[in-house]
């Protein structure tokens, strides 16, 4: 098995649409397009990335700055 959280599904607010989305490991996806409906989707306020606030799975380096403040 190779690195199933690095795997995320977005769900567009705007048509519904459940994609599945490999995550960058080293960076945040700010901006991401639906591919349904084409719409831009940006993070909520508070949320360093788009998987944070769509995603069914927190980005890594959100995990990772969770993990480190215990
Ligand atoms: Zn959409």
């Amino acid at each position: 098995m190779s690195e199933p959280h690095l795997q995320s599904t977005i769900v567009c607010p705007y048509c519904g649409a459940a994609t599945r989305e490999t995550m960058p490991v080293d960076s945040c996806l700010y901006f991401y397009d639906c591919k349904s409906c084409n719409a831009v989707l940006k993070p909520r306020v508070g949320d360093c990335c788009v998987f944070c606030s769509y995603g069914d799975v927190r980005c890594p380096a959100k995990r990772e700055e969770e993990a480190r403040r215990c």
